[in-house]
């Protein structure tokens, strides 16, 4: 394809390298130019309209286009456009929205500690997990355990978590002092025959082997996220979530709840901890926090985290850590209209409701001859794509069959994202069934053209 030299397009070739991105196919196809977004939908500049069924990047909980959230900043930024939290230096803003999270916690949290993405979050905590052990006089006490297919980020340490070969070839990762667990995706990772419960339970012994042949006195912190998301929508097996805790609790190895996507609604329960009976140390939070229209991330952490690293902060003379950004006030104003939208409008709750309705829809689409498993809860799910059912096997080259179909469902008029062999789906919290039903034809359309 030619792009016409002086467009838009063309510009963004020229002077733009772009995230998870093939660059030299960029070179030649250029990109989609976004220009505008409301409710459920955005508008490229060529006018086409899309349903956004990824919310962008899992994130856009209110829907685009909200003017709450856009007088919010505005107001803020006339007040106070910037202060730090630096050195006993505070603001309302980030006092409120540290308040307010600690008090939504589903399990007892003492302290927000803010970043300003879903990676310095998960960052922070890998450098809070070694502060806190060296605090304890446990020097060894290090490593961090992550699943394969878990997703946390692109910093060096948390592209280290994240499970997935693209976050790690080339860049010479992971780094050292992390260990990655099996992927508890019962399709893909069950032995034939097993049950979900006894596929967890493989995955607790997993863990657990792993934790004693590392021996306990070295692993500090496992993270997950409560259903895996950029790793494909992976929905935890019955009884995972309890069996892995157990492992746990016997090494004194700390819990980590990745809720960047599951946080604020997203599987039917304000977080997915609740969804699973998860009770962590620390969360982490972002995305949905702001629906994305700032960039704000924030950790939650118990008491067993806090005390000990206030005390190190208090021998050392200061918290070595933070960034310039950490708790902006226009970013933490627009969090706390975002988090006053899902619960004036209830969100969670109409989550919840249309999650059946969701589900059963993109279920429908289990009787294509492409479609080998439609997985998901609340308003996540995906569709995994296979030539071979029985042999659950797809297309080569791997992922080459969801990106055929990923574009075919875009020309359809649907935003969705391709995961490997899956598409995902991850709407904004305010879809109504008319814009599910959309979606699913769309798909089941796209999957045709396919064949
Ligand atoms: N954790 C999870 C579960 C995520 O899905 C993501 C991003 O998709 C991240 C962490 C990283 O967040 P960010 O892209 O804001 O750095």
């Amino acid at each position: 394809m030619t792009l016409n030299p002086n467009s838009i397009e063309a510009r963004d070739v020229a002077y733009h390298l772009h995230s998870y991105t093939n660059a030299r196919r960029h070179e030649e196809i250029g990109p989609i130019v976004i220009e505008s977004g409301e409710g459920m939908h955005v508008t490229d500049t060529d006018g086409n309209r899309y349903i956004e069924a990824m919310a962008g990047l899992w994130s856009v909980a209110v829907g685009f286009g909200e003017k709450r959230l856009a007088e919010a900043a505005a107001r803020q930024m006339q007040k106070l456009n910037f202060y730090h939290t630096f050195t006993h230096k505070s603001h309302t803003p980030a006092i409120e929205l540290a308040e307010k999270l600690v008090a939504m916690a589903p399990v007892p949290m003492s302290k927000a500690y803010f970043t300003n993405s879903g990676s310095e979050a998960n960052d922070t905590m890998v450098k809070l997990v070694r502060y806190r052990s060296n605090a304890l006089g446990q020097p060894r006490k290090k490593k961090i355990i992550s699943r394969i297919k878990g997703y946390h980020g692109v910093t060096l340490a948390s592209a280290s978590l994240t499970g997935l070969p693209n976050n790690h070839r080339a860049f010479d990762l992971p780094m050292e002092g992390v260990l990655h667990t099996t992927c508890p995706h019962h399709w893909r990772e069950g032995r034939p025959g097993e049950s979900e419960e006894d596929f967890a339970t493989r995955c607790a012994e997993d863990l657990d082997a792993l934790i004693e042949a590392e021996g306990p006195d070295t692993v500090a912190a496992f993270i997950g996220e409560p259903v895996m998301g950029a790793g494909g929508v992976i929905v935890p097996p019955r009884g995972y979530w309890q069996k892995i805790q157990a492992v746990l609790k016997k090494h004194d190895v700390l819990l980590v709840a990745d809720e960047v996507i599951c946080g604020f609604g997203r599987t039917g329960r304000m977080f997915g901890c609740e969804t699973y009976g998860i009770e962590p140390d620390i969360m982490t939070l972002s995305k949905a926090l702001s629906s994305s229209y700032l960039p704000i991330s924030a950790l939650l952490i118990n008491e067993r985290v806090y005390a000990p690293v206030a005390e190190q902060s208090s021998e050392i003379g200061t918290f070595g850590h933070g960034y310039t950004a950490s708790g902006h006030p226009v970013a933490a104003a627009v969090a706390l209209e975002n988090l006053a939208i899902i619960e004036e409008k209830r969100l969670v709750e109409h989550a919840a409701e249309i999650a059946p309705y969701f589900q059963e829809a993109l279920g429908s689409l289990q009787d294509h001859p492409l479609v080998g498993e439609v997985r998901g809860v609340g308003l996540i799910a995906a569709v995994e794509l296979v030539t071979d059912k029985a042999a659950k096997v797809a297309m080569q080259p791997p992922g080459s069959m969801a990106a055929a179909a990923f574009g075919l469902i875009q020309k359809n008029g649907v935003i969705s994202r391709a995961i490997g062999d899956a598409l995902a789906f991850c709407p904004p919290l305010i879809v109504e069934r008319e814009h599910v039903d959309t979606i699913v034809e769309a798909t089941r359309k796209g999957l045709d053209q396919l064949q």
